[in-house]
């Protein structure tokens, strides 16, 4: 294949950091969905591995037929991943390369990979990152939502009384919030976030970098009505909006606007400075605040 001796080339030119080092597993992103979303350096460790250790031993060998790799594979999954993990490690400590691939997307990230990175580091296995496509990071991009901060939830826990707590905890937190889910859990997850995180912005992202990507700005309770009216198809990413405190959560909420201003006051502030930082809470021209307390 013409382009597979292009990237060889490519990697000729360089000074030997693209070396493939002995003993070493390397971790490699796949596309989600978009097959061209490989990277040169991911073709060119695939291709240059003793072997690889694939999530999925039906879909891997897609993707190397369509860069024209072949190399012996193993399967590595969450069902074989305790014997099948030692086995890899110990053919890594004899000498041998190996790159892990996941279904789709970045290795380790809500899948099994974890466990295999966990192993070889512990055993003093070098480990090589080669990043790409993740889902988690590529929906957040197209979300619209506040990007600065967030936090990864991956997968929710499908135990309900575990759930619950999971979602309560994170109540609070003002990051905005990633998770993955099954279309058929889809419907459930939306309404158990809708009852413990309240009505919010979310960002639906279906199906990222292929023929039916959609990226939906809704609310849960806008993409609960459209998800019963349209069943849930495709792999799905649910960026949703940070916590907002509103006026009636606020900690002042129960305060009167006098109990309010004593609280800064006995916070230290002078009674100026606390009406002032009282007016801004409650969103009330200070002037006014000042006129009632002064
Ligand atoms: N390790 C992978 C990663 O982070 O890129 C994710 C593996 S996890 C087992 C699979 C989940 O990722 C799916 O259930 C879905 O939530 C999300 N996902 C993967 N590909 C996607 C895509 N093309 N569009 C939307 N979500 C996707």
């Amino acid at each position: 294949m013409s382009s597979m001796k292009n990237i060889d080339r490519l990697y000729e030119e360089k000074d030997g950091k693209n070396k493939i080092e002995k003993g070493t597993l390397y971790i490699v992103s796949t596309p989600i969905g978009n097959l061209s979303d490989m990277t040169y350096r991911a073709v060119h460790v695939l291709s240059n591995v003793d072997f690889i250790a694939a999530e999925d031993t039906r879909n891997t060998p897609k993707l190397l037929m369509h860069y024209g790799i072949k190399k012996p594979l193993v399967s590595y999954f969450e069902h074989n991943k305790a014997q099948r993990g030692e086995q890899i490690a110990e053919r890594l400590q004899n000498g041998e390369s190996c790159a892990l691939v996941t279904d789709a997307g970045t290795p380790a990230i809500s899948d099994p990979g974890e466990d295999l990175v966990k192993l070889c580091r512990s055993l003093g296995i070098p480990t090589v990152p080669v990043p790409g496509a993740c889902a988690a990071i590529t929906a957040l991009t197209v979300s619209g939502l506040f990007t600065a901060k967030f936090a990864f939830e991956g997968f929710l826990t499908t135990a309900k009384g575990d759930r619950k707590r999971l979602l309560q905890s994170i109540k609070h937190d003002t990051r905005t919030l990633i998770f993955y889910e099954a279309p058929h859990k889809l419907l459930d997850t939306l309404q158990d976030m809708l009852d413990n995180l309240g009505n919010r912005q979310i960002a639906l992202c279906r199906e990222l970098t292929k023929i039916n990507e959609q990226v939906m700005n809704t609310t849960f309770s806008q993409a609960i009505e459209y998800y019963n009216e349209n069943r849930p198809k495709g792999e799905f990413v649910i960026v949703v909006e940070g916590y907002k405190e509103s006026d009636e959560d606020a900690f002042w909420a129960d305060m009167t606007e006098q109990e309010h201003v004593s609280f800064y006051i006995n916070g230290g502030m002078a009674k100026m400075d606390a009406i002032k930082a009282a007016a801004k809470d409650r969103k009330i021209p200070k002037g006014e605040l000042y006129k009632k307390l002064l």
